[in-house]
This record gives C-alpha cells, sequence and structure tokens, in this order.
C-alpha cells in the first residue's frame, strides 16, 4: 500500500478550486493509503480552533471521515496553521506530529518537517517564529475575540507578502548548513519538506554517505503529492 505526503495546500474560502481538488483527493486516492501524513500549510490561515468558518468546516468533515474509513491522518503545523490546536485533532480525528518529526519508511529514515524553521536566513521571520510558538503568545492570541484574530491574521499576512516582495528570494528558501546539520544530527537518508513551494529532489553529499532532500509542492495551480510504497518515494504532480 502507499503512504501519501502532502502540504502547503493553503486552503482559503477564495479559493474554491483548492478546496475542491482537496475533498476529491480524500474521498478517492486518499481512501486506498496506508496513512496520510499532511506537513504544514493546509490552511492559509488558522485563528483558532473555534473559528466557524465553514470552507474549513467541510475540510474538517473530509478529514473525520477519512480517519473514520481507517486511513490514519498525521498533521504538522506550517508557518500559516501554526494554531491549530487540541480541539481540531480531537474534531478530526488527526494525530499531531512535532516538527520534526523521525519515521521509517520500508527501512529507510525519513525526517518529516514543514520546512520554514530551515529557512534561517531570514532572520526577521525566525524571530516571529519563535515568539509566535510559545504557549504564553498563543494563550494571549486565544483570549482575544474571533474578529480580532481574523483582523490580526490578515494584518499578519499582508505584512509577510510584503516581506517576501522585500526580501532576497534566497532568503526564502532553506539555508544549506542548516539542511546538513539537520541530517547529520538525525541521521535520516531522506529529509521531506514543504514550505518552500519548490518542488524537486536534491541529492546530497554529506562525505561519508549520501542524502537527499525531497521538497513536495503547493496546490495552487496543481496539486503535488509524495507517492510512497515498497518501490520507494516519488514526487508527483496531481493535475487540477
Ligand atoms: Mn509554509
Amino acid at each position: 500500500m502507499t503512504t501519501l505526503f502532502i502540504s502547503d495546500l493553503h486552503l482559503e474560502e477564495s479559493r474554491p478550486d483548492i478546496g475542491a481538488q482537496f475533498l476529491e483527493f480524500m474521498d478517492t486516492e486518499a481512501r486506498d493509503a496506508e496513512a496520510l501524513y499532511i506537513l504544514g500549510d493546509l490552511f492559509e490561515t488558522w485563528v483558532g480552533d473555534d473559528d466557524p468558518n465553514p470552507h474549513y468546516a467541510d475540510c474538517k468533515v473530509a478529514l473525520r471521515e477519512l480517519v473514520n474509513y481507517g486511513t490514519p491522518v498525521y498533521f504538522m503545523h506550517g508557518n500559516r496553521d501554526f494554531m491549530v490546536g487540541d480541539m481540531f485533532a480531537d474534531e478530526t480525528g488527526v494525530t499531531i506530529l512535532e516538527d520534526p518529526t523521525m519515521l521509517e519508511m520500508y527501512g529507510t529514515y525519513v525526517l518529516l518537517s514543514h520546512g520554514d524553521a530551515l529557512c534561517t536566513d531570514d532572520v526577521e521571520y525566525q524571530q516571529v517564529r519563535r515568539m509566535t510558538r510559545t504557549p504564553e503568545w498563543q494563550s494571549v492570541m486565544l483570549a482575544k475575540p474571533l474578529k480580532e484574530r481574523i483582523a490580526f491574521a490578515r494584518q499578519a499576512r499582508e505584512q509577510s507578502m510584503a516581506h517576501g516582495e522585500d526580501a532576497d528570494m534566497s532568503i526564502m528558501d532553506v539555508n544549506e548548513e542548516a539542511v546538513l546539520e539537520l541530517l547529520q544530527e538525525s541521521g535520516a537518508q531522506i529529509l521531506l519538506h514543504g514550505h518552500t513551494h519548490r518542488p524537486d529532489v536534491h541529492h546530497i553529499d554529506l562525505g561519508d554517505r549520501d542524502a537527499q532532500r525531497i521538497v513536495l509542492g503547493d496546490w495552487y495551480e496543481q496539486g503535488s503529492v509524495l507517492r510512497w510504497d515498497e518501490n520507494g518515494p516519488s514526487l508527483e504532480v496531481l493535475p487540477r
């Protein structure tokens, strides 16, 4: 059986084509899978598990139905949906994974990550990341009224887009040294992540051994999936 890995769908109400493709994927290929791993940024924004956004409600139902059908679903936070919490996990039945998490696939050690923590050249972003991942920051945020949180998320998104336009594109990619260090420290043979929206398979020479860095693509214009069965991993496009 095949294990599936996806990330960076950036589901949002204003992009119903992405949602439709996700729901179709959940209803078909994902049902036949051994497991589904979602490596962050499933949602474009997540302001708290109490958000009644109907588009997100439909996505939660699809996750619950897949889990009930018998496909385990694992979810890792991305930089957009890092506020996904325990209530979401209870509602959907997904298991939330730490970033990074090591997984063994047919004897190969694979380190799963969203990927944003590896973009260490973007110092400004890493500072924001550290701050917003603390329980203190999150509890202050979650105590605010929903309306205020939605407005805050919109503002944060606009700032992040402006930062992306200003910043040198190279700082928006993973830092090579951070990648080497993570592969060496963890002992993983493959590092699998998303976030950069640069789908590719990179071969890496660690000196004493070879490794790979596999990058999942986003779902803006088409889907992206890594299918992994007994023949190994295969990074593929899912036509819309
Ligand atoms: Mn991301």
